[in-house]
C-alpha cells in the first residue's frame, strides 16, 4: 500500500492540470497559480500549449509529452522530481490522460514515490454526458473506437450487453462509419452528440442512432462525443427470440431476405443484426 498526504509529506509534486476545451473562461484561477508555480511545465505540443499560456502570462520551460515518446517522457519527468522540481502535466485541452497521454507519466511518478496531484477542470466527456439527457448513472468511458471497421465492430460486440451508458470521442471525418457500425452492432438505441462543447457553435443532438446517422451524413463537422443508452429492458431481445421471429416468417414462405426484414420491424432491431445472427447459425451448420 502506498499513502499519499499530498499537501503534508513536502514531496515533489507532478500536478495534473486540466485546460479549457474550448471556452478560454475555463481556465480556472488555481490552474493559473499551480503552472505559476510549477518549475517545468510537460505538454503535448508546444506550440498549442505555448499560445495558450502565453494568454493567461505563463512564462515556463516546455518540454514536449506525447504517445510516441511517452516512456521516455515519464522517467525523465521522475529524473525532474527526483531533482527537486515540481512539473504540471497538461495536453491540448482538457484533462491529461483521457484519450490524451499521462497515463505511464503517472505510472512512473506514483511507482517513484513522488505526489501526483489532480485540478478539477474541464472535460468533453462529462459535461456531454450529463447535458445528454440519457442515464448517466452507471456510465463507461471508452473514448476513441478504432478506426477500422471490422476492429470497431468487435470493440462493440463486446459493449453490447453492457447495461451502463457509454461515451465515446470521435472525429467528425469518421462519425458516419462510426455510427453505421454502431447501428448494426448495438442496435437502434437512445443516443446523443454533444459538439463544439462550450464554443459558440455547441450543440446537442438527441435521438436515436438511426436518427443522428442520418444528420451526421448532412454535417458530419465539429469536435464531438457520442453518447449512446446501454442494453436496456427494451432492447434485449434474445437471439432464440429473433431466430424464432425469423422462422416464423420463413415458414410463411418468405425468402430469407424478406423474412429478416420483417422480423427486424417486429422485434424494432437493426436489419443487419438479424441477418448476420441468421447466417451465423447457417454457417455453423456447414
Ligand atoms: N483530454 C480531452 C478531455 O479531457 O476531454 C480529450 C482529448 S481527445 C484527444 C479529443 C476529443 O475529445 C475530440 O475528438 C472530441 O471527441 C472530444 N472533445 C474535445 N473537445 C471537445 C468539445 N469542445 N466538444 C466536444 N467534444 C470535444
Amino acid at each position: 500500500m502506498q499513502r499519499q498526504k499530498s499537501f503534508e509529506n513536502g514531496r515533489c509534486t507532478l500536478y495534473l492540470v486540466p485546460t479549457p476545451i474550448g471556452n478560454l473562461n475555463e481556465m480556472t484561477p488555481r490552474a493559473i497559480e499551480v503552472l505559476n508555480s510549477v518549475d517545468v511545465i510537460a505538454c503535448e505540443d508546444t506550440r498549442t500549449s505555448g499560445t495558450l499560456l502565453k494568454h493567461f502570462g505563463i512564462r515556463k520551460k516546455l518540454i514536449a509529452c506525447q504517445n510516441f515518446n511517452e516512456a521516455n517522457s515519464a522517467k525523465g519527468i521522475a529524473a525532474l522530481l527526483e531533482q527537486g522540481l515540481n512539473v504540471a502535466l497538461i495536453s491540448d485541452a482538457g484533462y491529461p490522460l483521457i484519450s490524451d497521454p499521462g497515463q505511464r507519466v503517472v505510472d512512473e511518478v506514483t511507482s517513484a514515490g513522488y505526489n501526483v496531484v489532480p485540478l478539477s477542470g474541464p472535460n468533453a466527456m462529462l459535461n456531454a454526458l450529463v447535458a445528454s439527457g440519457l442515464i448517466v448513472q452507471p456510465f463507461v468511458f471508452i473514448g476513441f473506437l478504432p478506426a477500422s471497421v471490422s476492429e470497431c465492430r468487435t470493440k462493440l460486440q463486446t459493449y453490447r450487453d453492457y447495461p451502463m451508458t457509454m461515451v465515446f470521442y470521435e472525429a467528425p471525418h469518421r462519425i458516419v462509419k462510426m455510427l453505421s457500425t454502431v447501428l448494426e452492432v448495438l442496435g437502434d438505441r437512445k443516443c446523443c452528440i454533444a459538439r463544439e462543447i462550450t464554443k459558440i457553435h455547441e450543440e446537442f443532438l438527441r435521438g436515436t442512432v438511426s436518427e443522428l446517422l442520418e444528420a451526421m451524413k448532412e454535417e458530419a463537422r465539429g469536435e464531438m462525443v457520442v453518447i449512446i443508452e446501454g442494453k436496456t429492458g427494451e432492447t434485449v431481445i434474445s437471439e432464440d427470440t429473433i431466430r424464432e421471429t425469423v422462422g416464423k416468417y420463413l415458414a410463411q414462405g418468405m425468402r430469407t431476405s424478406s423474412a429478416v426484414k420483417e422480423a427486424a420491424k417486429e422485434l424494432g432491431l437493426n436489419k443487419n443484426r438479424v441477418y448476420d445472427l441468421v447466417h451465423e447459425k447457417e454457417d455453423e451448420a456447414v
